[in-house]
């Protein structure tokens, strides 16, 4: 059934189960086994309701008592009140429901949205500590040897063994996402904190006007060397959504490269981002079946 992960964060003494929080979510509402209040959904914790059930009799035709686990809405993160443990979801990509509200394009002034999660807010990251043996030795060699130094440039803090990567906009720090990186199906996934609006992972140099877009946060690393003379801009998917936009056209771009992991989805940003900035050079990059960060393992190992 499910499969959950043990993370116990010594800082903040606090144990996480990481997995497949959603689905465990979802069944319980086509179930009907849950409550909702307010923001949350409340179902039976996978661990402690089994046996505070058999213990108590005052449960007996209380079913709904024994639920204790509130899970936000978004179902990315939760807290059982019972046992105190915390979940987190684990996805490759951001769901759904962060294209939600829409973000209106037509705002005169840009709207910076940071994460202010109860439970992942920005104030957690001094908590990770800032350097992991296992999670350095996955940087640089699960990912490439750049890593090496790149990883404290980019100011990396790790989750137990899991890389947290921070993101900045114009040097002020707005969210992070956490790398998972023991996960058996091959596409390894993140974490990805509950924010109202996606943000672009951006490595921002002293001068911003030549970007290039690429789709995860290691493509962004390995544009940041295929493209020493560009500013990354991830989009943490393979479309750009409006503030991604907005974000974009603050930086007042001129050139733009548009480098997604398939040509079809680069032709469909570059087109996107045409209709907002239009002053600019567009160009994409022709797909050859690599992602930016293959193809720069691919150039090392020509060398
Ligand atoms: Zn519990």
């Amino acid at each position: 059934m499910e499969d959950w992960k043990r993370i116990y964060n010594k800082s903040e003494r606090k144990i996480y189960m990481v997995g497949d929080l959603e689905s465990y979510v979802d069944n319980k509402i086509k179930s009907q086994d849950y409550r909702k209040v307010r923001d949350d959904y409340v179902v039976q914790c996978p661990y402690c309701a089994g046996d505070a059930y058999k213990e108590d009799t005052s449960y007996e035709g209380h079913p709904y008592l024994k639920r204790k686990l509130y899970v936000y809405l978004n179902k990315q993160a939760g807290h059982c009140f019972r046992c105190g443990r915390v979940f987190m979801n684990l996805s490759d990509k951001l769901p759904e429901t962060y294209k939600l509200p829409e973000y209106n394009l037509n705002q005169q002034d840009f709207q910076l949205c940071k994460l202010t999660d109860e439970y992942w807010n920005l104030g957690l990251f001094r908590y990770f500590s800032e350097y992991d043996e296992r999670g350095y030795q996955y940087l640089i060699t699960k990912r490439h040897k750049y890593m090496k130094d790149l990883y404290k440039i980019l100011k990396f803090r790790f989750f137990g063994e899991n890389p947290v990567i921070p993101f900045f906009y114009k040097g002020e720090f707005i969210y992070y996402q956490i790398k998972y990186i023991k996960h058996q199906h091959g596409n390894l996934p993140y974490f990805s904190p509950p924010i109202d609006y996606k943000p672009p992972y951006i490595i921002e140099k002293s001068i911003n006007e030549k970007f290039v877009i690429c789709e995860g946060v290691f493509d962004a690393i390995a544009c940041l060397i295929l493209y020493p003379d560009r500013t990354p801009f991830a989009l943490l998917g393979s479309s750009i959504t409006d503030y991604q936009i907005a974000m974009l056209r603050s930086y007042v771009p001129q050139d733009i490269l548009v480098y997604c992991d398939e040509t079809q989805l680069s032709v469909r940003v570059a087109e996107k981002i045409m209709q907002y900035i239009n002053y600019a050079q567009i160009d994409i990059v022709y797909s050859t079946g690599m992602d930016p960060e293959e193809r720069l393992k691919s150039e090392m190992a020509e060398i």
